[in-house]
């Protein structure tokens, strides 16, 4: 079911225990902005998660209230990880699901990397 990204933080949300290490996930990458980890369920051969370590719902609260330095960080840690995962040369695809039109699921900000083949247009 898609979110309502305008309700507020839920600390009890998935990605919220994933970084407090409550549940597991498959690590990628860490710094003091963002953590990253394996989609349960890729739908690529390459399909990693990257998250902002503050609380936020979505891109629509980061956007808004995060710090320069936080936002900077975080997209940092973005390119990191694609290039990281040698996807840069090839090429890759970045997506972030806002809210309910969105079909974003989670209610903390993630950005979807996909790769490690061609990926086709984009499909709405
Ligand atoms: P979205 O629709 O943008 O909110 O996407 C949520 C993504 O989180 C989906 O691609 C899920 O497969 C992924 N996901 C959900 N739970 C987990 C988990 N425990 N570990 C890794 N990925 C997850």
């Amino acid at each position: 079911m898609p979110i309502d990204a305008t309700k507020p933080y839920d600390d009890e949300n998935i990605f919220a225990k994933i970084l407090r290490g409550e549940i597991p996930s498959t690590k990628v990458y860490e710094d003091d902005w963002a953590y990253a980890f394996e989609d349960i369920n890729p739908q690529a051969e390459i399909h990693t998660l990257v998250i902002p370590k503050g609380r936020y719902v979505s891109w629509d609260d980061f956007s808004a209230k995060a710090s320069d330095e936080e936002i900077g960080g975080f997209v940092r840690a973005v390119g990191e990880v694609a290039r990281a995962k040698g996807l840069v040369e090839p090429g890759y695809r970045l997506l972030a699901n806002i809210g309910g039109h969105g079909h974003q699921e989670v209610p903390h900000l993630h950005v979807h990397i996909f790769g490690g083949h061609p990926l086709g247009p984009m499909l709405v």
